[in-house]
């Protein structure tokens, strides 16, 4: 599933594509048909990321929210583009380029003030600003364990399942470790993790948690499997002993046992 840094990579990209365009909207699956008149021949004046969620807002006040969910993804052409191939829920066409959505968990046309709730309901998003204090004091109040706070984005939002994974191996933390035992010192130690990986992250377009050092190379000539310390991996990095998985908040979590102990 795409996390926090894709959201904002995909923002800034298509603000660059398209943002001041006039598009044609269509949906050649139909799913999106009815929504998609609200807005074809519009302009598009911003997009916007707040943790996994992405706004197109276009000129007529008409906003497009996208969550892509676990199969959701985007695709540009030039324009004109190529009749559309698979499941295309929402396509545009730009002067230059066209942007297909296939298999997004959300699509749809909404007004400021569905965009407001949903905004409402998110934690703070630390690619825009969201406040260390903030999300402390929500951890800090719960007994849950830390790795299942960090995928609740009421609490933070863009975290996902492999970042809450190389943040916590990275630090040394128990993901198991209940949020109220988690000191400002070990909670400083996971927000500079945190906010460092997603950085880098979103510069690459993909999650990076190794160092150049350690991969032995530039972080842009890693292969996909070279990417990671702990998620997907069987063997730990550090102790070299076996990495183990665990469901938390019903995601698979993997961390090793030897390396993430208690705070
Ligand atoms: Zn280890």
């Amino acid at each position: 599933m795409p996390e926090g840094h894709k959201t904002h990579y995909l923002a800034s990209e298509h603000n660059a594509l398209f943002a001041g365009e006039t598009l044609g909207v269509s949906s050649p699956q139909g799913r999106f048909s009815a929504d998609a008149k609200k807005i074809d021949g519009c302009v598009l004046a911003s997009v916007r990321a707040v943790g996994k969620h992405l706004f197109y807002e276009f000129e007529n006040a008409r906003i497009v929210h996208v969550h892509l969910g676990r199969y959701g993804s985007f695709a540009v052409q030039d324009s004109p583009p190529r009749p559309p191939r698979g499941q295309v829920r929402m396509r545009w066409i730009g002067s230059a380029q066209t942007l297909d959505l296939r298999g997004p968990t959300q699509c749809r046309v909404i007004d400021h003030e569905t965009q407001t709730e949903i905004c409402e309901k998110l934690g703070p998003d630390p690619l825009s600003g969201g406040k260390k204090s903030d999300v402390f004091a929500k951890v800090s109040a719960s007994g849950k364990p830390i790795g299942g706070l960090l995928l609740d984005q009421t609490i933070l939002a863009g975290v996902g399942n492999i970042f809450r994974a190389e943040i916590l191996f990275e630090i040394g933390m128990d993901p198991k470790l209940p949020g109220n035992e988690i000191d400002p010192s070990r909670f400083n130690d996971l927000w500079k993790s945190m906010t460092k990986m997603m950085r880098v992250s979103l510069k690459h377009g993909r999650i990076i948690s190794v160092t150049s050092k350690e991969a032995g190379k530039p972080l842009t000539q890693l292969g996909n499997d070279e990417r990671f310390r702990v998620y997907g991996k069987t063997h730990c990095p550090r102790c070299n002993g076996k990495i183990s998985q665990d469901k938390i908040a019903s995601r698979k979590m993997y961390f090793c046992e030897r390396c993430q102990r208690g705070t």
